[in-house]
């Protein structure tokens, strides 16, 4: 899961960002409205935080930026004042929900918990590839009937995989989707993570689901 904070206040930008990758998010931050708006509409964000009160373009010209260019990711406001009228205001406009600062990390994470149920429950089906199932809703993953537990970030990767079941997902897509833009595409973390990911998935089990690409990534499929 990938988010993208954008608040001008260093503080509660740090602060964000560290609750957020406590949850295991990877983490990309703005301080003005215009570099978060070419990062929102550049790179791929599971979540936008965005603050209304913005150096450069303020945080609603942001959103109706990012709406009118047809991007649907979920966007929740911080709003600095508690008025009825700015919520509505900021809902109205295609935010899909707001906090009011002063804010805990706990109800920023509940808060986005919840937009991901909501979407995921309209959007994403079970996935399925022979008897390895990833239930979107709950996060539950299971094979041949029995429970896998996986971290945060290998179920991000699990999840990719299995979005792409059949088709070659490279290194660069699964660093785009996983890992946020401080990730030092130079080390093999991949590697190790889909080692490690293989391990809970195929190890114990005759049938391989994970298959190496040499040189382009990974596939998961029933048949190589
Ligand atoms: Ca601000």
């Amino acid at each position: 899961m990938r988010a993208l904070v954008v608040e001008d206040e260093k503080h509660i930008a740090k602060f964000v960002q560290r609750g957020l990758r406590e949850h295991s998010f990877a983490v990309d931050v703005a301080h003005d409205g215009e570099s978060g708006l070419s990062l929102a509409l550049s790179e791929e964000y599971d979540v936008i935080i965005l603050d209304i009160l913005l150096p450069r373009l303020d945080g609603k010209k942001v959103l109706s930026a990012i709406r009118a260019d047809g991007l649907a990711t979920p966007v929740i406001m911080l709003t600095a004042v508690d008025s009825v009228r700015s919520k509505v205001e900021v809902l109205d406009m295609g935010a899909d929900d707001y906090v009011t600062k002063p804010f805990s990390t706990s109800e920023l994470m509940a808060r986005i918990r919840s937009l991901h149920r909501r979407s995921t429950a309209r959007q994403q089906p079970e996935l399925e590839v022979a008897d390895l199932a990833l239930d979107p809703a709950s996060h539950q993953v299971t094979r041949g009937g029995r429970k896998i537990e996986l971290t945060v970030t290998e179920y991000s990767l699990l999840y990719l995989l299995m979005e792409n079941a059949g088709h070659p997902v490279t290194r660069t897509m699964i660093i785009e989707h996983v890992w946020d833009r401080n990730f030092d595409s130079f080390t093999n973390v991949v590697d190790v993570h889909v080692s490690r990911l293989r391990g809970k998935i195929d190890r114990e089990f005759d049938k391989k689901l994970i298959h190496t690409i040499k040189g382009v990534g990974y596939v998961l499929a029933a048949e190589k």
